[in-house]
């Protein structure tokens, strides 16, 4: 067996998940809405598998939806993109992850992790044979230091994998931030692996800035997208890739053995969805805004020290004005003793770096927000 995978323990999101079905806790952990999701789009996808959407469709993904991924990020994102050579459909982000560094990191690279980091990425560096460096963001601000990416880029680097808006901190780099980043991949002739999965859950005006789309990132950047977090359907599994076509191809590679494909009628679906107007996606994150709001004023009326969330379907806690230094033991309390499941943060950090900060999804009905609420209760 090979240690790697058998000496990891299971992604906090499973263990939380487990531990709330069990006790029928409050799920607010794992990040995934409780309502059914567009139902346009969902039908859609029934219709196509009743009309033959059904055998493999081709490796790089359904032309509709490659065609549709490129006008979506010309429309949102102002992205140039060829759809017949720097578009691929993947089963999602998951898969465009592994892939990209499975075929970009040679053994002895140094890759540059961020953390906190979204769990996948150590562990498939360390696949790859590459060497983490991190960069260790703090709360509450989480911010990228030049000194920090000073100490972590040299010669050696290949990579950088972060994302943007950043879960599970819930903060959106800024441009100074992104632009920094990218005069440091440029230095170090360095591939920016950017993990964009919640570029449309983004608050309060902002728009989301794609690190392709800096200057002199064309050529040096994996953009990875995922339909799951964009129409709320995270099960769906329909991940994007989008490189210039000489690091594409590379990626192709990994692509066909990893998956081959992902399923047509989600594909399907997808493009049909990412199609739709501006009101449509307003409207997915004006909701998601309002369950943030109703959420973040219920936590601090409790008198909860809430850290403010720019993007994602997340918000976190500082737990140390409680006087707790622990999150895993404050989470396993929280589910076993009142019923609420949450995310310790230092799960995201690869030393436990930090440990006074809890991740919590809002992206959920006013009925079970106030039901999380009201068991939350009395803590404070
Ligand atoms: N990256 C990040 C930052 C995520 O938050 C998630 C899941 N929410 C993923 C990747 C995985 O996306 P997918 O479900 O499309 O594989
Ligand atoms: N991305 C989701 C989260 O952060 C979970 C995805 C998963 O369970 N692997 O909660």
């Amino acid at each position: 067996m090979n240690p790697l995978f058998a000496n990891i323990p299971t992604t906090i999101f499973e263990v939380m998940s487990g531990l709330a079905r069990d006790t029928g806790a409050i799920n607010l952990g794992q990040g995934f809405p409780d309502d059914p999701g567009p139902e346009d789009v969902r039908r859609k996808a029934a219709d196509a598998v009743l009309n033959g959407y059904n055998q493999y469709p081709s490796m790089m993904g359904l032309p509709e939806l490659r065609g549709a991924i490129a006008a979506h990020y010309a429309h949102w994102q102002g992205l140039d993109l060829d759809a017949g050579t720097e578009v691929m459909v993947t089963s999602g982000a998951t898969e465009a992850l592994a892939g990209a560094i499975l075929a970009l990191v040679e053994p002895g690279d140094e890759v540059v992790l961020f953390e906190p980091m979204y769990d996948a990425y150590l562990p498939l560096v360390r696949l790859a044979g590459g060497i983490p460096r991190f960069v260790t963001l703090q709360p509450p601000h989480f911010r990228l230091t030049e000194e920090a990416l000073a100490k972590a880029f040299s010669p050696k680097t290949k990579a950088v994998v972060f994302n943007n808006p950043l879960n599970p901190t819930a903060t959106i780099f800024s441009a100074e931030d992104l632009a920094l980043l990218a005069d440091f991949c440029r230095r170090f002739d360095a591939i920016a692996i950017s993990d964009e999965v919640w570029e449309h859950v983004v608050f309060d005006g902002r728009r989301h800035q794609p690190v392709l789309g800096l200057e002199g990132m064309r050529d040096r950047s994996v953009k990875i997208g995922s339909a799951g977090k964009i129409f709320n359907l995270t099960g769906w599994k329909v991940g994007f890739v989008c490189a210039a076509p000489p690091i594409m191809r590379v990626l192709a590679k990994a692509h066909q053995f990893l998956t081959f494909t992902t399923p047509p009628n989600l594909q399907s679906a997808v493009a049909y969805g990412l199609a739709k107007d501006d009101a449509f996606f307003e409207g997915l994150r004006g909701d998601l805004a309002r369950s943030r709001d109703r959420f973040t004023a219920g936590l601090e009326t409790l008198g909860f020290d809430v850290i403010p969330s720019q993007g994602t379907y997340f918000l976190n806690i500082d737990i140390a004005p409680l006087g707790e230094s622990d999150d895993v033991a404050f989470c396993r309390r929280l589910v076993m003793e009142h019923g609420v499941a949450a995310i310790p943060v230092s799960a995201f950090y690869a030393n436990g770096a930090v440990k006074n900060v809890v991740r919590f999804c809002f992206a959920k009905k006013d009925e079970t927000l106030d039901a999380g609420l009201e068991r939350l209760a009395g803590i404070v």
